[in-house]
């Protein structure tokens, strides 16, 4: 079978740098499971995948324009150290999600000066060109929940009814960025 939109795709990957550093991989144990066509997934890779069967093994390298965008200095901007709290713990490096206008945002701490905090709403990935080494591991039709929902949903019986249970099983697990959007609230 292969891949097309409301498909469910379970993948292989992981993600290069142009340093060729590993930024990111899915484990033999957990590969990801997403539903493609429906946004889940970077543009460019969906595209990548689109026909693709199980099996087969791809290599591509996806710009900025179709990965997490390029950086927008704008989204680089200082707040106070006490509107963190007292007492908080601030450093640079540190991540944390933000809820703005384009949903949930990974802000970073980049530097503390004095009460100074300077902060980046950019995506940790934006402006990076993204390599990728992907494996086709499984494609199989989703159902019409899962369609309706937009996202995959686990093995376990998913209850319809006004909000989603995807709980612990849903796919976007910790990962719960940009690329989620799991509208039912199952993952946030
Ligand atoms: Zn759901």
């Amino acid at each position: 079978m292969e891949i097309k939109k409301d498909r469910v795709v379970t993948i292989d990957y992981s993600l290069r740098d142009d340093t060729g550093r590993v930024i990111d991989s899915s484990s033999e144990a957990e590969p990801l499971v997403y539903l493609h066509g429906n946004e889940n997934i970077i543009p460019g890779l969906e595209k990548e995948l689109e026909g693709k069967n199980p099996g087969d093994s791809l290599k591509c390298s996806i710009e900025p324009a179709d990965g997490y965008g390029d950086r927008d200095e704008a989204l680089v901007f200082k707040v106070q150290k006490k509107e963190f709290g007292e007492n908080a713990e601030v450093a640079p490096g540190m991540q944390f999600e933000a809820h703005g206008e384009n949903g949930v945002q990974i802000v970073t701490v980049v530097k503390i000066d004095g009460d100074d905090v300077t902060l980046d709403a950019n995506h940790p990935l934006a402006g990076e060109t993204l390599h990728f080494d992907v494996k086709v591991v499984d494609v199989r039709d989703a159902t019409a929940e899962e369609i309706e929902h937009g996202h995959v949903h686990g093995d376990h019986d998913h209850e319809s009814g006004d909000s989603c249970d995807c709980g612990d099983d849903c796919d976007c697990g910790d990962d719960c960025g940009d690329d989620c959007d799991c509208d039912d609230g199952c993952c946030n």
